[in-house]
């Protein structure tokens, strides 16, 4: 059993959908996550907006918008009137549903229930194609086994039990289509992975089902070097370990979500990164194991909060590094990086949430400094087996940018830095003239 997921904009039109169908029919057995096209989860993100400050005629025309949006999309994707109808009819069926909750008070669960609907639409279209075009599938509905739990961590041994129920209804089936993103929380509501969490779906279905692999299909030919959409001449990077592509997608590179390394990692099975627009392209394979001694790429993650605490008591005080993470762990805000000096420790953190409440805190330890709109640039690769040189590389490049924070040695694949968030932009296009090997990237 294989996993093959596709991003919105691997579905975002009628003919991408058909691309889709193609690819997924390889003669083997496969799961295929499917994300919301594109641009509708923003959409549904700017309805809840509207309905929390009870702007419902605003609410109404963009829903009615994209209403409209996707009866084209019906009218392009199928053949017959019948399945027009059979689209269409489902289509009224959850555009009423959103519309019903600008009847209502209208709360993070309300919104939870519009977020889902993006997902929920483009797999139930995305299935009535294939039965028009009589490409035996079944649709499993994910709410029935992606689930996570109080601390909005996924509950694994139920999602393998409940996938493993859904599939053992249909033993003469080889593929299925199932959505990305939405899940059941502890309560049995409707929530969600987080923006971009269709990936994360995929690494947890796949180690839910043993699969052998886990495609994750998208806009482009594989985890690039750098931030494509910020640097120019970045490029594909062929092998990536587990860690480092954890690291790249926690610090950032938006082509996978932060969490969604892990699952795959704790069953080893391989994912790739392939590009819908171009299906040949050899994209990027992550495994156990990565080519050493090379810095592999950049990213950078932005929102970033800096705090230092200054205390006289630091001096050979152990115990003292406890006392602070303890703040954290009250306020359930986890840390980035971490400095120390002997009278100063200096850590980040991405929320913002009880800012006022840790700072409150940790004052009561010394001296505290807030420096917000920093910028985490996490420079990826093999620092072990490369042995010197590489911290030199990265800082030369740096020459010209202030530097807050510096992180190395935490672990072998990682160098970070925080700066602030306006040298962003500059810091990695310095980076990505001063640290790759562009000789043998292409080979
Ligand atoms: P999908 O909708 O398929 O999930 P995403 O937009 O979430 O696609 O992720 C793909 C995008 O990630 C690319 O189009 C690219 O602009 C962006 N991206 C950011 N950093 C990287 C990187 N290092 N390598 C490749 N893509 C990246
Ligand atoms: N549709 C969701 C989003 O836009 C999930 C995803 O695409 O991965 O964030
Ligand atoms: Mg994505």
């Amino acid at each position: 059993m294989k996993i093959m997921k596709f991003g919105g904009t691997s579905v975002g039109s009628a003919e991408r959908m058909r691309a889709v169908s193609d690819l997924i029919q390889d003669g083997e057995s496969n799961i295929v996550v499917l994300s919301a096209m594109s641009g509708t989860t923003n959409a549904l993100v700017q309805i809840a907006e509207k309905l929390y400050q009870n702007l419902n005629d605003d609410a109404n025309a963009l829903i009615d918008a994209l209403h409209d949006k996707y009866k084209q999309v019906v009218e392009e994707l199928y053949n017959t009137n019948e399945k027009k109808k059979q689209a269409n009819e489902l289509l009224s069926h959850h555009f009423d549903y959103i519309r019903a909750f600008t009847q209502d008070l209208f709360t993070i669960h309300e919104e939870r229930a519009i977020l889902a609907q993006g997902e929920l639409l483009s797999t139930a279209l995305f299935q009535f194609f294939l039965e028009e075009n009589n490409i035996s599938s079944v649709l499993l509905p994910a709410l029935n086994f992606m689930k996570i739990d109080e601390n909005e961590e996924p509950d694994a041994v139920y999602i393998a039990r409940n996938l493993q129920t859904e599939l053992e209804k249909y033993p003469n089936i080889n593929l299925f289509v199932t959505q990305g993103y939405i899940c059941r929380n502890a309560f049995g509501e409707i929530d969600n992975l987080k923006r971009g969490g269709s990936d994360y779906s995929a690494s947890l279905i796949g180690a839910a089902a043993d699969a052998s692999e886990i495609q994750i299909w998208t806009d482009i030919d594989g985890m690039h070097n750098n931030d494509p959409r910020i640097v120019k001449n970045t490029y594909p990077i062929a092998e990536l370990s587990f860690d480092e592509a954890a690291e790249l997608a926690y610090f950032g590179a938006k082509i996978l979500h932060p969490s969604s390394v892990l699952p795959a990692k704790q069953k080893n099975i391989p994912v790739r990164l392939l590009n819908t627009m171009q299906p040949d392209a050899k994209g990027t394979t992550i495994t156990a194991d990565s080519e050493g001694g090379k810095i592999k790429a950049v990213a950078a993650k932005d929102g970033i909060t800096a705090i230092k605490i200054k205390s006289g008591r630091m001096l050979l005080a152990y115990g003292f590094l406890r006392s602070v993470f303890e703040v954290f762990e009250r306020y359930k805000t986890p840390i980035d990086m971490i400095t120390t000096s002997e009278v100063a420790v200096s850590l980040t953190i991405d929320n913002n949430k009880f800012l006022n409440e840790i700072v409150g805190e940790l004052k009561e330890f010394g001296q505290v400094e807030v420096d917000q709109e920093q910028t985490i640039i996490c420079v990826v690769g093999d620092f072990i087996s490369e042995r010197s040189g590489s911290a030199l590389k990265i800082f030369k490049s740096l020459e010209e940018i202030p530097l807050r924070m510096i992180s190395y040695g935490g672990s072998k694949n990682n160098i970070s830095l925080l700066i602030n968030t306006a040298d962003k932009v500059n810091a990695l296009t310095l980076l990505n003239d001063g640290i790759f090997e562009r000789s043998t990237h292409n080979a």
